[in-house]
């Protein structure tokens, strides 16, 4: 957090959704054929005027009913008159020295949320958020401190892949030669909230993203963290199908109880038992375990080796989080000589054991450090803000 703050601080105004009118992103196309017909378009044409919206805002990236040139112009009107087409509204865009990107944005309430974009070589991961807050209270999470306050619709959930991809130019434009890289190559469902408390409106935003007439990113390119949810998790792999990673965090449950307290509700074995069982896991499609590494509570090398015991049979990566720290956190963050001799005995275990390198440290994108901290940077960013 020493690293100098070279901030793009500035405000995108933009309406709020005009009220009472539902908004198109975020249906599922089941969803949007039975709105469009409700609002007066034959049956017969119903699936077909599906494939042309759905392709004007997911693959052109138009919100904008008029721009829909290939509908006649009644159709247009029919429309607008009916329905809205939403995203989420960027109240600050802060840009790290690293290049990470986090927006916070606003949704309906006046609630905010963040959205962080981590450019790398190879890929460029967003980190989207489901939940205002969260219900679970895992005591080294900054999020966990804040209470729930809603979850997100799905049109919100989608909403925010669609404003970063706005921000960062990337719809494709028409005439020009495609662009075979992408941007935002890989989505993580890892900013606030416990996505699998938020199941249904989660599992139709990614059926939006995944679509492939649209932002078509494949399932794999989604990794969905949770806390431990054991009801929700084969619900994932059939409804979802994409990655999924798993707040581990400790190998005790004495320990787990205190960092991750659903481990009192669905403990460890608990937990492994419905990995193990999680349906279509492979070698290329293994689960990660994440694992935060906080100074001497959960980082010992015997740590190390009861972990590697508890995930034999699974095909498992492990994920190890330096801690990150935030005002008033109990813990430290690990040394790192202890985090990477930990990584080692992961390592010659047999599995991947890579250390996550905090992005966005300068701007307090990193891992649970949303929100709360936003609430403060902006205090003292609003002086150099820039309205527009
Ligand atoms: N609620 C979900 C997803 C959001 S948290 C979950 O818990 O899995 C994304 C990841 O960041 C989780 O692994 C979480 O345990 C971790 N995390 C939370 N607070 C952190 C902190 N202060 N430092 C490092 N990692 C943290
Ligand atoms: Fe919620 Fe995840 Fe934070 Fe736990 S780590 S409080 S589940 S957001």
């Amino acid at each position: 957090m020493t690293a100098p703050i070279t901030q793009d601080v500035l405000t995108i105004p933009r309406k709020l959704p005009e009220g009472g009118k539902p908004n198109l992103v975020g249906m599922t196309r089941d969803q949007m054929r039975a709105a469009l017909i409700e609002a007066g378009t034959a049956e017969k044409q119903a699936k077909m005027r599906v494939g042309q919206v759905w392709q004007w805002v997911y693959h052109w990236g138009v919100r904008d009913f008029e721009a829909m040139t290939n509908l006649a112009k009644d159709y247009r009107a029919l429309l607008a008159q009916h329905f809205v087409l939403e995203v989420p509204e960027v109240v600050t865009k802060q840009v790290s020295t690293d290049g990470t990107r986090k927006y916070l944005v606003r949704i309906a309430g006046g609630h905010e949320v963040e959205v962080v974009y981590i450019p790398e070589t190879d890929r460029g991961t967003l980190c989207i958020s489901s939940q205002v807050g969260c219900t679970l209270t895992c005591s080294f999470c900054h999020t966990g401190t804040q209470k729930l306050v809603r979850n997100l619709t799905a049109a919100e959930i989608v909403g925010q892949v669609m404003l970063a991809r706005d921000d960062l130019n990337e719809w494709p434009v028409q005439g020009a030669p495609k662009n075979e890289t992408r941007l935002v190559s890989n989505i993580v469902l890892m900013g606030m909230g416990e996505p699998l408390y938020n199941f249904e409106n989660v599992r139709d935003a990614m059926k939006v993203v995944m679509d492939g007439e649209g932002i078509a990113l494949g399932r794999r390119r989604i990794t969905l963290s949770t806390s431990g949810v054991v009801p929700e998790i084969a619900r994932t792999a059939e409804e979802i199908g994409c990655l999924l990673a798993v707040s581990f965090h400790a190998t005790t449950d004495e320990v787990r109880d205190q960092l991750v307290p659903i481990n009192k509700k669905w403990n460890i074995a608990t937990l492994l038992e419905a990995l193990k069982a999680y349906p279509g896991l492979t070698n290329s499609e293994r689960i990660t375990f994440e694992y935060v590494m906080l100074d001497h509570v959960n980082d010992s090398k015997e740590d190390a080796y009861r972990l590697v015991e508890l995930l034999r049979g699974i095909p498992a990566k492990v994920n190890l989080i330096p801690f990150n720290e935030w005002p008033g956190a109990p813990y430290k963050r690990s040394s790192g000589n202890r985090i990477h001799a930990f990584a080692d005995i992961i390592y010659q275990a047999g599995y991947s054991s890579p250390i996550r390198t905090p992005r966005g440290e300068d701007i307090m994108a990193a891992c649970g450090q949303l929100k709360s901290a936003t609430e403060k940077q902006r205090k003292s960013a609003t002086k150099t803000t820039v309205q527009g």
